[in-house]
């Protein structure tokens, strides 16, 4: 993860101003980003050579170098918002107990599947379900159940022979 270099005090007024200028801060309390997000909803932001996630960014520029494998998260839940005054810094684990807490986890990372799960998954995909409907069901990530079904996991239960992963 990018941090910032070493800046003068008026370098850094300019920055923060800059950073605030890129955002919608007009329509409500939250900073929205407007430019580019990432996969997940982030936005990103280039600065100083480095591409930044905005949110983590905008905590940088106001409070400081971000502690190592530490996250910055959003006390209002809006992905987009960079508004300093509503990050806060928490480990990975918070992050997670914060979206499960607040129902924004798509799915369960620790969902744990037992041997009949794991056959019943097969059955199901092989019956045409498809990947994110059985991953929904069984409250896993799809990428666990494409690689069930590619025999990158459990294939000493399914008896699948190890293959490419399935896109899906
Ligand atoms: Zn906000």
């Amino acid at each position: 993860m990018p941090k910032i270099k070493p800046m003068t005090n008026d370098e850094l007024a300019a920055s923060m101003n800059w950073f605030e200028g890129r955002m919608d801060t007009a329509s409500s309390d939250c900073w929205i980003w407007r430019g580019v997000l990432n996969s997940m909803g982030y936005g990103r932001i280039s600065f100083q050579g480095n591409v930044w996630l905005a949110h983590r960014l905008g905590w940088s520029l106001f409070f400081g170098d971000i502690p190592d494998s530490m996250c910055v998260l959003h006390a209002c839940d809006n992905r987009k918002c960079c508004n300093p005054s509503h990050l806060f810094i928490g480990t990975q684990q918070d992050n997670m107990d914060d979206m499960i807490a607040k129902g924004r986890a798509r799915f369960r990372m620790m969902a744990k599947l037992s041997k009949q799960n794991v056959l019943d998954i097969v059955k199901e995909c092989s019956a045409g379900a498809t990947v994110c409907d059985v991953a929904k069901k069984y409250g896993v990530a799809h990428p666990t159940v494409s690689m069930i079904m590619c025999g990158q996991r459990w294939s000493k239960i399914t008896g699948i022979e190890r293959k490419g992963r399935l896109p899906c």
